[in-house]
């Protein structure tokens, strides 16, 4: 007899498998959905391992197989395992990462009733009944069982036919509630002939528009689709509406599958003769793909500025794979702010891209689920998940803006899709390329280390395409200039000249954080924390100033330690002040707001988008998610407004961070022939964060940045895992994270671990949300997940391994 190490959809398996026998009979492989028993119910399993004995003596044995094809692939099983050991996480969660859509659910149980029982007659009267009932229908839900005879009795009874071979007990997946997409589609109700008679009659009645329409729908040799018929004829509702009542046209609801991609207006590309930098980048990929030793490392850091090629690189190194009769997968940091890049991949692979989105029902989440696996698509572009995607004979991952932090899931299993896609490609033995204009420290460590293939492009493709020109604006010099506006006078003038010229302007704020910091209007000067060098935040309640990240606390000074100066201000300004003074300084101008706000509201990212490239606006004010790479030719001009909210987080990571945004939002100017401007407004003008974004030198950046890293012992010198705790009560929350805190050192110190240091518990960046108060414990050094792993964790605390940004 053979046995099973499986995960089961249970809170209580945690990081755990269990052990069950599989009854002769049953066909079981690794990756296969089962049910499996677990206390008196029955949930779901995936086997993760088929074994000759059983961890445990006592077993039961799997009640039955969900899905007769394995849902994960061998390598699945192993990331699914890597996820869960190295993000302490629950096992069934990062298998579930790997399973189709929709695929969590409770098992309905099914009676079935046996074809020619034995021992009939010698079922006792109230088993006769209950078997007659499944008789009768052939096959009934426990549940229904339950309704006619009652809870209890219904589960002894079926017990115990199953027991005498009465009937027999299965499980089956709930069915899954998908609501089709059903779109409206105008037809003729009598015949053609009778159509025609009809439509000269109305034209003589001088009906035209009812004539038009019948007209046309009788040349059509089925029913069309209602916006289509109301385009061409130019007919509207009630038109249509009054041929039904007269019974000659009928609407039909029609099911349709939603094509994740409109084809329409996209037509076949092909290959770009590479330039010289590219063709370097594009061969040591090629290298890479065709090389079957595993010597060299499989992940190539692709780090050229916007605009230097590297889609097209993606695009050849893909079809190279193609070629090899591999498949890739393409991540994108948000699937709804790159519409330009998947028309490009779908141009160049035509009906061979699979997107992943969350507009996507459930049911179609599915298809698409399926149709990857089949085959069916030689790339899967999505953002973060779709690394899980079920692509078979994968031999290339890209990660697109590899520094983003949306790689980072927020949520249970706290995992980094960059990561992730390393170790998937270690296990697969495919190819990785992180691209970056801007490449995340870490990464850039790792390749300096050798550790990943660094390939650079140092150049903008297009000859006359340069870089745009970055001005920094120093707003100490306003003040004193007595220019009190939310704009220097250099921004202004830039703003009116360029609307003036009908050119676009995009005007950039760093919202989060915002009125947190304090800073001196006369020097610059920000509060730091002595020892973690992180700014200081304002809170208002208390009205001290506190790290972050170590808990120090000061009360808010009454001059500046640097220039005496009485003027600290509280900074932060929102994007609806900008957009205020805005209009009020260029009344003449459209502005068209894209936050959060908004887009959680009536527009979508597509809409605003649209909406300011087809010109409907003159100025686009918003915050981070304008970053992102968006081609946009109008745009002659881009405003920061404020740099130093990003650069005052309190989170050591706020250089990067900075650069990162501003080397992003300039690289929004300058896409088209008008050439482009940049000018950044700061108080820390000689901050290296800005001066290096001011000269597109990432390399000064990094070797101040890496070199700040190493000072302060922060990754990539070391690990972190951050232990958030939250409870209702503030003064319970800071206690138990104190508790929590001797525990840890009280561990270090009995095992000995010399290379763990614990910071804080300080109140987290959030310290309120949604009524909880929320306190955090910061770990660092070489392997801090390993002594967390150990130690029970309570109700109440969050574990995050690698933490990205402000939690
Ligand atoms: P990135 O992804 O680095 O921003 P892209 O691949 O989007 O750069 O290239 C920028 C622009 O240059 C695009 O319009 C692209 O079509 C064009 N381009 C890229 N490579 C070439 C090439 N080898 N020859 C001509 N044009 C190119
Ligand atoms: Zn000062
Ligand atoms: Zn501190």
């Amino acid at each position: 007899m053979g046995y099973a190490e499986v995960s089961v959809n249970s809170p209580v398996a945690q990081r755990r498998t269990y052990s069950y026998a599989i009854p002769s009979g049953l066909s079981i492989d690794v990756g296969q959905a089962v049910w499996a028993p677990f206390g008196d119910k029955v949930l779901q399993g995936i086997v993760l391992e088929l074994t000759d004995y059983p961890a445990v003596e006592e077993t039961r044995d799997i009640a039955g197989i969900i899905d007769p094809r394995p849902l994960l692939s061998s390598a699945h099983v192993k990331l699914a395992r890597w996820i869960s050991e190295r993000y302490l996480s629950p096992l069934f969660d990062t298998v579930a990462l790997m399973l189709p859509p929709g695929f969590e659910r409770k098992a309905v149980t099914v009676i079935t009733s046996v074809p020619s029982p034995q021992r009939q007659d010698l079922a006792t009267p109230a088993q006769r009944h209950a078997l007659e009932l499944v008789q009768k229908r052939g096959r009934i839900s426990l549940k229904e069982l339950e309704k006619a005879l009652g809870k209890k009795k219904a589960q002894s009874l079926v017990s115990q036919l199953v027991g005498r071979g009465l009937v027999v007990r299965t499980y089956e997946l709930q069915k899954v509630k998908v609501k089709p997409k059903k779109v409206p589609y105008l037809g003729l109700a009598v015949t053609v002939e009778e159509a025609r008679q009809q439509a000269t009659r109305l034209y003589g009645k001088k009906a035209i528009k009812q004539a038009t329409l019948l007209d046309f729908l009788a040349q059509q040799s089925e029913p069309v689709p209602w916006t289509e018929a109301r385009q061409r004829t130019g007919c509207n509702k009630a038109t249509a509406d009054a041929l039904a009542s007269m019974g000659l046209v009928q609407f039909h609801q029609v099911e349709v599958r939603r094509e994740p991609i409109s084809y329409q207006g996209i037509t076949p590309s092909s290959p770009l003769t590479l330039t010289a930098a590219q063709k370097l980048a594009f061969e040591s990929i090629r290298s890479c793909l065709v090389a079957k030793d595993g010597a060299s490392p499989p992940v190539s850091l692709l780090h050229g500025v916007t605009g230097s090629g590297k889609t097209e690189i993606y695009l050849q190194t893909l079809a190279e794979a193609v070629k090899l009769g591999k498949r890739g997968i393409v991540l994108v940091p948000e699937i709804a702010l790159t519409p330009q890049t998947i028309e490009r991949f779908a141009s160049r692979f035509p009906r061979r891209v699979a997107v992943l989105h969350s507009k996507l029902s459930l049911g179609e989440q599915f298809d698409e689920w399926q149709r990857i696996r089949d085959g069916e698509f030689d790339v899967v572009i999505g953002s973060r998940s779709a690394i899980f995607a079920p692509q078979p004979e994968l031999g290339l991952i890209v990660i697109d803006e590899e520094h983003e932090w949306t790689y980072k899931q927020d949520t249970v299993p706290r995992y980094h899709a960059r990561d992730v896609a390393i170790k998937l490609a270690e296990l697969t033995g495919a190819v990785v390329i992180l691209g970056s204009a801007t490449p995340d420290v870490e990464t850039f460590y790792h390749a300096q280390k050798g550790g990943y293939h660094l390939l650079q492009l140092p150049e903008r493709v297009t000859p006359g395409e340069t870089l745009p020109r970055i001005e920094v604006v120093d707003l100490r010099e306003e003040l004193k200039a007595g220019n009190r506006s939310l704009f220097s006078r250099s921004l202004s003038q830039a703003m009116a000249k360029a609307v003036a010229n009908r050119e676009q302007v995009i005007l950039f704020l760093n919202r989060r954080g915002a009125a947190t910091f304090v800073q001196c209007r006369s020097c610059g000067f920000v509060l730091r924390c002595r020892r973690c060098e992180v700014a200081l935040t304002h809170h208002f309640a208390e009205d001290a100033l506190i790290c972050h990240q170590c808990n120090h606390r000061m009360a808010v000074p009454q001059i500046c330690p640097r220039c005496l100066s009485h003027r600290l201000k509280f900074l932060g300004i929102g994007t609806q002040k900008l957009e205020q003074e805005t209009s009020s300084t260029f009344p003449q101008a459209r502005l068209l707001r894209w936050d959060r706000d908004v887009t959680r509201g009536r527009y979508s990212h597509e809409q605003i988008l649209t909406k300011f490239r087809t010109h409907e606006a003159d100025i686009l004010i918003g915050t981070q998610m304008i970053a992102k790479g968006l081609d946009l030719p109008l745009v002659t001009l881009v405003g920061v407004v404020s740099a130093d909210t990003a650069m005052n987080l309190p989170d050591f990571r706020a250089g990067e961070r900075t650069f990162q945004l501003l080397s992003q939002v300039a690289g929004r100017a300058g896409r088209g022939i008008l050439g482009g401007r940049v000018i950044i407004q700061t108080y820390s003008p000689e901050h290296y964060a800005i001066q290096a974004a001011a000269q597109h030198d990432y390399a000064s950046f990094y070797a101040r940045e890496i070199e700040y890293r190493r000072q302060l012992g922060n990754p990539p010198f070391t690990r972190l895992a951050s232990l958030v705790y939250s409870h209702t009560n503030d003064v319970l929350c800071q206690r138990e994270a104190e508790r929590m805190k001797r525990q840890l050192v009280a561990e270090i110190e009995s095992r000995g671990i010399d290379d763990l240091t614990l910071i804080g518990p300080a109140p987290a960046f959030i310290h309120r949300l949604r009524g909880r108060f929320r306190w955090q414990l910061i770990l660092r050094g070489s392997e801090p997940s390993a002594l967390v792993s150990q130690i029970p964790i309570p109700q109440g605390w969050t574990v995050d391994i690698d933490p990205v940004g402000l939690t």
